[in-house]
């Protein structure tokens, strides 16, 4: 038969999409909206669950943001959209083997590390990520060996003021009673329980112009019971150079002065617990005895303007000590390298021109090679940023389908991947899998007061998802 044009009736486009978060999902939206496109998508995630940071990584007390998969859930029951959890690129399936399969590839692989500070005492106990305590509270299975020793401190430096900062601070802070009927780990919640963390202690480089966090998460730290939000006027003050650039910056910034400044004006306070905000002040070392942190030393800095304009720190020489019996390091995510797929180990993106893959960052483009997301631009953006950020790499994706044709597809093509996976032995999760797995989850979080309790043992998420559960299962089967 004939070629036809790729993308029409006769040659549907086939795309895998690696990694099932927001930027994933909305690319495989941009796809099905596609005028006169006709498109099935293949969507691979190494973990047996859907939707990478809004399950692992928004805080359970925001279950609101968590809504969103709803949208995601529409998407997937479409006829031209299959699931394949459990199926790790690099190591269950290559590069080659998608190529061979698919006519385009889309990573959505976000940014599965952490940035480090680089600073002597990183090494010592009680020193984490925040990406592995956030990991850890939500059940993330990556994170189930990690100790947070919550009932050895009394204060938690957190280096950053980003959103994931608030999150942790929050999390630390917050009644954990206010936490029981969400669907934060049974471990964790077992955990805070016991805590005798009575401070977090925010370390911010820059000042308070230059805070990473939204208002909104500052105002509902500032809303708990028995938590103040304290911050030294002096530190709420802003310098000529933060007053001049702050004018050129979104609202946002300058709601977080104004919020700034009012806590500072509100002192000490009398709650128990307190959120300290310092600012201008940046880790040198983190120091202790015994192998166990004590302290963080902070250079404290000034503002200069770079080349650009924009206040950067710099060092003042006078180094002074914060006491923390934990620090957790909130200073941004960064991608990990996959085997097969460029990588720029600089930024800790995936190379790219406007979402088209390049082999290096000065490279060629790699043909039929996307990406979007954080491994497109970066750990930047609140979930919502993802949906035009996807919407622009399908551009793309459609414009090079300009006047391509392809050979008809062989019958029973569509089962190619599957008869690949299962000659391999990997033990896939389709979409139903999933469901079934869903269900189990939110029936077991209704018998606890919970709005679901989380599955974290792979081989267990496994089990259920095949409907290998036991007793509950027939009642989740009707569920499903
Ligand atoms: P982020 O917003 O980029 O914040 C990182 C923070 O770390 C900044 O304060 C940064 O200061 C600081 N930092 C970086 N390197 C440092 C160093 N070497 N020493 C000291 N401080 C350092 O990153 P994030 O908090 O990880 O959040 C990632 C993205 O997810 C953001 O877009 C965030 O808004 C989003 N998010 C949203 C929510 C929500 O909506 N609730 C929750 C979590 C995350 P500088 O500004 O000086 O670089």
């Amino acid at each position: 038969m004939a070629p036809s044009s790729l993308g029409s009736q006769e040659r549907p486009l086939r795309v895998a999409v690696v990694g099932s978060g927001p930027s994933g999902f909305y690319a495989v939206q941009a796809l099905f909206k596609a005028v006169d496109l006709h498109a099935r998508v293949d969507m691979f995630d190494r973990l047996p669950t859907p939707f990478g940071l809004v399950r692992g990584g928004v805080a359970p007390d925001h279950q609101k943001i968590k809504s969103v998969t709803r949208i995601y859930e529409e998407l997937a029951r479409d006829a031209r959209f299959r699931f394949f959890g459990g199926v790790m690129l690099g190591r269950d399936v290559q590069v080659a083997d998608l190529a061979a399969h698919y006519d385009q590839i889309v990573y959505a692989v976000g940014n599965e590390s952490d940035r480090k500070l680089g600073v002597p005492g990183e090494d010592l106990a009680g020193v984490h990520s925040a990406t592995a305590f956030v990991g850890w509270y939500n059940a993330h299975p990556d994170y189930l060996d990690q100790r947070f020793e919550l009932d050895r401190a009394h204060t938690v430096a957190v280096v950053g003021n980003g959103n994931v900062a608030m999150d942790v601070a929050r999390v630390l802070l917050k009644d954990p009673s206010a936490l029981a009927d969400t669907d934060i780990a049974d471990y964790a919640l077992d955990a805070l329980r016991k805590s005798t963390v009575r401070e977090v202690v925010l370390l911010g480089r820059r000042g308070p112009a230059q805070a990473a966090f939204s208002p909104k998460e500052m105002e509902e730290i500032a809303a708990l019971d028995d938590v103040d939000v304290v911050i030294d006027p002096d530190d709420a003050t802003l310098d000529p150079l933060s007053a001049a650039w702050i004018e050129t910056q979104p609202r946002s910034a300058q709601r977080n002065v104004k919020l700034l400044q009012e806590l500072a004006a509100k002192g000490e306070g009398s709650a128990r617990k307190k959120l300290r905000c310092r600012f201008l002040v940046a880790p040198v070392e983190l120091r202790g005895s015994d192998g166990r942190v004590e302290v963080v030393a902070v250079e404290h800095s000034h503002l200069v303007a770079d080349d650009r304009g924009t206040p950067r720190p710099k060092g003042l020489g006078e180094v002074s000590e914060v006491p923390a019996q934990m620090v957790l390091k909130a200073v941004g995510y960064r991608g990990v390298p996959i085997p097969g797929v460029p990588f720029d180990g600089r930024a800790g993106i995936i190379p790219n021109r406007d979402g088209r893959v390049l082999a290096s960052p000065e490279g060629a483009v790699v043909a039929g090679q996307y990406v979007v997301g954080w491994a497109k631009r970066g750990p930047t953006g609140l979930i919502g940023t993802n949906s035009p950020d996807s919407v622009a790499t399908v551009q793309e994706m459609l414009k090079d389908l300009a006047g391509k044709t392809a050979a008809p597809l062989l019958p029973g093509e569509r089962e190619a991947v599957p008869r690949l996976l299962a000659q391999r032995g990997v033990a896939c999760v389709t979409w139903d899998d999933w469901r079934r797995l869903d269900a189990h989850e939110q029936a077991r979080g209704r018998d606890k007061g919970k709005v679901r309790d989380k599955v974290y043992r792979l081989d267990e998420m496994l089990r259920l998802a095949r409907g290998q559960g036991g007793n509950r299962d027939a009642e989740v089967e009707g569920h499903a």
